[in-house]
């Protein structure tokens, strides 16, 4: 890593600090940059050594259930994902499932939930998912067909969730369905589903241009006991974006760890390739294009911070982790496109890595909220605020 000056910022604590440091010297000795075809077994693997060296800690919320504090410190959330996308992007999905996938019990379970699956979680033995999206509700949340009726001590789930990353090979599932107290996003509840539940079951397998393990889920009759439920009826909608509100931020800080990886790879090629009795760096057109990348990084970066500190500090994020995690996105993927321009027919080969991070950063401007989603909240926002003031 050729500049670590932010590490510097104002934003972190010294804690913070420590650990971005020792979590790259760790990255760098036990995560390859590729992995190999079978996706299940290394994400499997991935978890378990996450889990065996404490980084996972950090995910969950509650040292009595293995967490690394109280709350989710955002920024460590932040500076793990970042780190560990600079390095492997099947690492950070690994991490960034976990505590993705257990975040709503993080935030809302019961002391009995909490004891039951983050403890697992943190230490990598039981695998994550979040299980929100349906093939006719993405971004339209409120349109949720997967429904649940209450009987007797259970609720009964029919229906089907798509797009469900570690579908497949979750140990438990955090489902969103429609118990229907109340029309669109009121009437949404949330349950633990655990896999091997009767009558749910992955229907379809889904491949991606950056693999990783992705499922459509079918609920038939299934039978899930109610205390097995996140928070209280109807609440499942505010526990969802309670929890994307800090994940949204951390998906703005892979994007920053993909971009970063492209920026170094870029200066490695740039100052060492060779053309018309020069090196491709001492073109100004050259000089420009880094300059660029540089710059869209940092901006990137300091949104990631202070959505990141603003949420440490107790404050509400919505519009900050919204911009975040637009700009940090968006930058990325024109960076990685610059860097795959300086590296000319290379950049193309299958496996190099400008070539992979072309394929990685594509769906993060698309999933936990697509960019125009992003910029429908900060546009509201701005609207409720001049209206208010
Ligand atoms: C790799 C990957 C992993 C995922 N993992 C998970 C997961 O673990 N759990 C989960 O629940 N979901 C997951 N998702 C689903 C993801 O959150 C949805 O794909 C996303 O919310 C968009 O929904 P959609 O795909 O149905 O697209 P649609 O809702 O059909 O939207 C299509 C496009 O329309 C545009 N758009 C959306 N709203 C507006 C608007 N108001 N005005 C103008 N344009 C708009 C955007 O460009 C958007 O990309 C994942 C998706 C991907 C690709």
């Amino acid at each position: 890593m050729s500049d670590t000056r932010y590490l510097d910022w104002p934003f972190l604590d010294e804690r913070h600090r420590v650990l971005a440091r020792s979590l790259d010297e760790w990255a760098a000795a036990n995560i390859a940059h590729a992995h190999g075809p079978d996706v299940d077994a290394e994400c499997k693997a991935l978890v378990r050594r996450l889990g065996d060296a404490g980084w996972l800690r950090y995910a969950v919320a509650g040292t009595a259930c293995g967490g690394a504090g109280e709350a989710l410190d955002t920024r460590a959330l932040c500076l793990i994902r970042e780190t560990l996308a600079r390095h492997a992007g099947l690492a950070d999905f690994a991490f960034a499932m976990q505590g993705l996938g257990s975040g709503a019990i993080s935030l809302a379970g019961t002391p009995g939930q909490r004891e039951r699956y983050l403890t697992r979680v943190a230490r990598g033995e039981a695998l994550a998912a979040f299980a929100l999206s349906e093939p006719d509700a993405g971004s339209d949340v409120g349109a949720m067909a997967c429904a649940g009726r209450v009987e007797g001590d259970a609720v009964v789930i029919d229906g089907q969730k798509s797009w469900i990353s570690n579908g497949g090979i979750a140990d438990f599932y955090v489902v969103f369905v429609r118990t229907g107290e109340a029309p669109g996003v009121r009437g949404i509840s949330a349950f633990i589903v655990d896999a091997g539940t009767p009558g749910f079951e992955v229907a379809e397998r889904i491949d991606v241009i950056a693999p990783h393990p992705l499922a459509r889920l079918r609920f038939t009759g299934c039978r899930v006991p109610l205390a097995q439920r996140l928070g209280a009826p109807a609440e499942g909608f505010k526990i969802a974006m309670r929890t994307l509100d800090v994940f949204r931020t951390s998906v703005a800080a892979a994007a920053l760890g993909f971009a970063r990886r492209a920026l170094d790879e870029a200066l490695a090629r740039a100052t060492t390739r060779r053309m018309f009795g020069q090196t491709l760096a001492d073109f100004q057109l050259t000089q420009a294009k880094l300059a660029q990348m540089a710059t869209t990084i940092e901006s990137s970066a300091l949104l990631v911070a202070r959505a990141a500190w603003l949420r440490d500090q107790g404050q509400s994020i919505t519009r900050e982790a919204a911009m975040a995690k637009m700009v940090a996105t968006e930058g990325a993927q024109k960076v990685i496109d610059d860097a795959v321009q300086i590296f000319g027919g290379l950049s193309v080969v299958s496996e190099m890595p400008v070539e992979r991070l072309y394929r990685e950063i594509r769906s993060l401007r698309i999933y936990e909220g697509a960019t125009e989603v992003q910029q429908l909240i900060i546009g509201r926002d701005l609207i409720k605020a001049f209206g208010k003031g």
